[in-house]
């Protein structure tokens, strides 16, 4: 049979969503093209504000990589954008000169970003919300650029300004309403909204009418029509979006405000659909994806010849991606004539919830601070449920709130709605996903279906599912243990060494109820280091239980020789220190003097019974190139030297290491400092990186240039050296006390999530200054391995055989 031909122009979210509910439907009905105008494969638009916040990279929002268009057949042409349609002929044309051929085509092209016509608004540093290359902009200007303004106080608005103070910027907000998301917020939710918001450092500018944006080619600031102005070296418009309808519109398709659609998403033309946010269905564009998917699944099985309900509209939630911030809105939320709210408004506790109801059903409803119970709500507001005093109880508390049964919303909802808004996951394929793959926690839930990947909003509606589905079997996540030796996690294991005061390996074992007598090496050297982290000042460490490395302060090489890696902070050596390596060198026979990644010379093939007297010649410290600890402190050459260079790279990094050496961590870690974006020390693949900047610097964390190859994030930026070092300080101490141990930074960032680092570590000051306190203490105490095995051969006489205790 010959396949129809379908094609999708656009390939955004929603003409991609509908594509890949046609192939489920039938994967061989159509012989699918799309064409997209950006430059990618599919991505998740909604995760730009996580690109932008430094929480997600470009590759991890990516939805279907260009492999998975070959799989499954589809022929994609990626910055290509369709210039006309002929609906009579069925062909389009393209900007690149094709003509392509359809028997049913769908438009989805989205929207354009609104830029306000002011005088100034074409100088370079303006620019929309709206793409990848939006979003690598505004991480670029902020590298070089100091303050930001952004227009548009809605959810858009406020999650640029969110990113760009992660990525160090002064950030302005600038609305013409007096008061922050007017559209899905009252006056109280916005009020508190805008206080947790000024409290993370946003300024705001409200009830301000842009004039004119100013500067030369490049943007310097905005001006106001009250004569005021505001300094600015980037603005970025997040005044809304209109639907992009000019290619429909000069094809002679029918267009409204949006391209107008009828129940099943066709257009005015014969085979020819209309679905996403160019469409307009009954009066009304949709700017949030839940509503697109909605539509998506409609125009698949029309396609497909699948019998649908028609499209009849769709109730809008909203949810602000701001960490540290949790609202939802949903419906209609201002008080009429016939509406009745139910309210709790505390501000003590930052919490307000609004439940309003018309004729005693609920229609709409906003949650701050708490909104736990927003997936619930919306789907009461969606089926137009009655208020009862079980579900008064259960979404807004109070007294009641006890004798009050919880509400399982999914359990009530039907096989074909959507639990993830964000990805389109209805609840069946979520209990499928779940039956059939055995998941039993909301995180693996996510890991197979991909809902709660974007938004999160509706996790606690996938943790419903899973008691609902599982009953009994409904575990919270499945735990792991430090080892096969024990069933406690690493959480556990350090709290229970906290509390019950255990300083000891052997007390940890048989208190804690070991399965094995003496432990394994996974447990052994991991007790090690979690006693020494929590007890510091009593836990005498226990040398037998480390690595092989470890415990000679040296690295093993496979024919049994060692190699021996003296310290050289930032890099640096002395004529002096050169010649003292070059005699040892020939004096021991070393086989070879390698210049390492790490900028200092390592020197292979010493045997074991002379690295004694090779650390005595060296007169070095040890530079821990075997151990779980700071290894080194990378610098380029800075601004004493090098011409671009803003700050002294090489002191920074030589006062870092100095400061920090010896210190044990989980794993080992590196360190890097370079004099300026250039970025010639490589501090972006760093455990921690300190990059200059101009007036200060930044610091990336996380990290890793080995294995798994892994950029650091934005921590913060700072303006003194000072800082950098109290931040370096409280980020090794945090890493120590919340890190696995053998677990590299960039997996711990990861799993503990930048935003809970950078709370512990530049935010909450109390905390910073308490984990430096602490760091101090282990500092304190450290010493010096190799001068230690130096001043007390004897002690050591069996470690390093062959040591002559009497000759020296
Ligand atoms: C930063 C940000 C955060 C967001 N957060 C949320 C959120 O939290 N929740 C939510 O529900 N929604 C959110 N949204 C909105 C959501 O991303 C959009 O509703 C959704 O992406 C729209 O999908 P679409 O496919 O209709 O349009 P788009 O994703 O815009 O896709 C249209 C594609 O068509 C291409 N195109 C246009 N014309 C042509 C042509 N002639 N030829 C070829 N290609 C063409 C465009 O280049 C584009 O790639 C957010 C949007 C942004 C920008
Ligand atoms: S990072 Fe900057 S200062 Fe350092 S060497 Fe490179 S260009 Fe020079």
């Amino acid at each position: 049979m010959d396949r129809k031909k379908l094609v999708l122009i656009g390939n955004g979210m929603a003409g991609m969503n509908t594509v890949e509910t046609i192939l489920k439907l039938s994967d061989r009905k159509f012989d699918i093209t799309v064409f997209g105008s950006e430059p990618h494969p599919n991505y998740n638009r909604i995760l730009l504000s996580s690109v932008l916040a430094g929480s997600a990279r470009v590759e991890d929002i990516v939805i279907n990589p260009l492999e998975w268009y070959a799989e499954n057949g589809i022929r994609l042409h990626t910055g290509e954008t369709v210039t006309a349609v002929d609906p009579a002929s069925r062909t389009l044309r393209t900007d690149k000169g094709r003509t392509e051929a359809y028997d049913e085509l769908i438009l989805a092209t989205g929207s354009l970003p609104f830029m306000l016509p002011l005088p100034g608004a074409d100088k370079e540093g303006v620019i929309a919300f709206r793409d990848i290359k939006d979003c690598e902009t505004m991480i670029e200007t902020a590298k070089h650029h100091r303050k930001a303004a952004v227009i548009g106080g809605g959810l858009l608005g406020l999650e640029a300004a969110r990113g760009l103070l992660n990525l160090g910027m002064e950030v302005s907000v600038i609305h013409i309403c007096d008061y922050l998301m007017e559209r899905q917020l009252d006056a109280p939710a916005s009020k508190m909204l805008r206080a947790e918001l000024e409290r993370q450092g946003m300024s705001f500018l409200l009830s301000k009418q842009t004039k004119a944006i100013l500067g030369d080619a490049r943007v310097t600031g905005v001006e106001f029509a009250d004569g005021t102005s505001v300094d600015a070296d980037l603005v970025v418009m997040a005044v809304g979006i209109r639907p992009n309808v000019s290619l429909a519109k000069e094809s002679g398709i029918g267009v409204n405000r949006g391209i107008v659609v009828n129940d099943y998403m066709q257009t005015d033309q014969p085979h020819i659909y209309a679905v996403g946010e160019c469409a307009e269905h009954n009066g009304m564009v949709y700017g949030l994806v839940a509503p697109l998917y909605e539509q998506g699944a409609v125009l698949a099985k029309t396609l497909c010849g699948t019998e649908t309900p028609p499209y009849r509209g769709s109730v809008l939630s909203t949810k602000l991606k701001v960490s540290g911030v949790d609202v939802f809105s949903a419906g209609e939320f201002v008080d009429g004539e016939d509406t009745q709210a139910v309210c709790v408004h505390d501000e003590w506790n930052g919490v307000y919830k609004k439940v309003l109801l018309r004729n005693r059903r609920i229609i709409g409803g906003v949650l701050f601070g708490d909104t736990s119970e927003g997936s619930t709500l919306f789907r009461l507001i969606r089926t137009g449920a009655e208020m009862t005093p079980e579900l008064h109880a259960s979404l807004v508390g109070g007294p009641s709130a006890k004798s009050g049964a919880p509400v399982n919303a999914a359990a009530a909802m039907a096989p074909d709605e959507l639990i993830c808004g964000c990805n389109g996951v209805t609840k069946e394929t979520i209990v499928r996903a779940i039956r059939e793959q055995g998941l039993t926690s909301v995180d693996a839930v996510k890991g197979c279906t991909g809902a709660s990947r974007s938004c999160g909003g509706c996790k606690p509606l996938v943790g419903q599912l899973l008691e609902h589905v599982l009953g009994d079997g409904f575990e919270t996540p499945v735990k792991e243990t430090v080892c096969s030796c024990t069933t406690l996690s690493r959480d556990e294991l350090v709290e229970a060494i906290r509390e019950k005061r255990l300083t000891h390996m052997r007390e940890v074992m048989n208190v804690l109820g070991w399965s094995t007598e003496e432990g394994c090496s996974k447990c052994r050297p991991a007790l090690n280091y979690y006693l020494a982290m929590v007890w510091p000042d009593e836990y005498e460490d226990a040398k037998a239980s480390r690595f092989v490395n470890e415990r000679m302060h040296a690295n093993i090489q496979h024919n049994g020789t060692y190699s021996v890696v003296p310290r050289m902070y930032g890099g640096v050596t002395s004529p002096s220190e050169l010649r003292r390596i070059a005699d040892a060198a020939e004096k021991y026979g070393v086989k070879m003097v390698k210049v390492t990644g790490g900028q200092r010379l390592d020197l292979l093939g010493v045997k074991k019974e002379d690295l004694p007297s090779i650390w005595a010649d060296l007169d070095m410290p040890s530079g821990w190139a075997y151990g779980k600890a700071l290894r080194t402190v990378k610098t380029c050459v800075g601004a004493d030297f090098c011409r671009f260079g803003t700050q002294n790279s090489i002191q920074m990094g030589i006062d870092i290491e100095k400061k920090y050496e010896r210190l044990n961590t989980p794993a080992k870690v590196k360190m890097a400092v370079s004099g300026c974006p250039r970025n010639c020390a490589e501090s972006g693949i760093k455990d921690l990186g300190v990059v200059a900047v101009d007036g200060g610097w930044e610091l990336y964390a996380g990290g890793n240039g080995g294995v798994k190859l892994r950029g650091g994030d934005l921590l913060c930026k700072v303006k003194t050296s000072e800082e950098v070092m109290d931040i370096t300080g409280a980020y090794l101490q945090f890493y120590r006390e919340t890190g696995n141990y053998g677990e590299r930074t960039s997996e711990w960032v990861v799993r503990i999530g930048l935003d809970t680092i950078r709370e512990a570590v530049v935010e909450n000051t109390a905390n910073r200054q308490a984990l430096l306190t602490r760091v101090e203490k282990v500092l304190e105490k450290l010493t010096d391995p190799w001068k230690d095995v130096i001043n007390n051969r004897p002690k050591y006489a069996d470690l390093y055989d062959g040591i002559s205790v009497a000759s020296e």
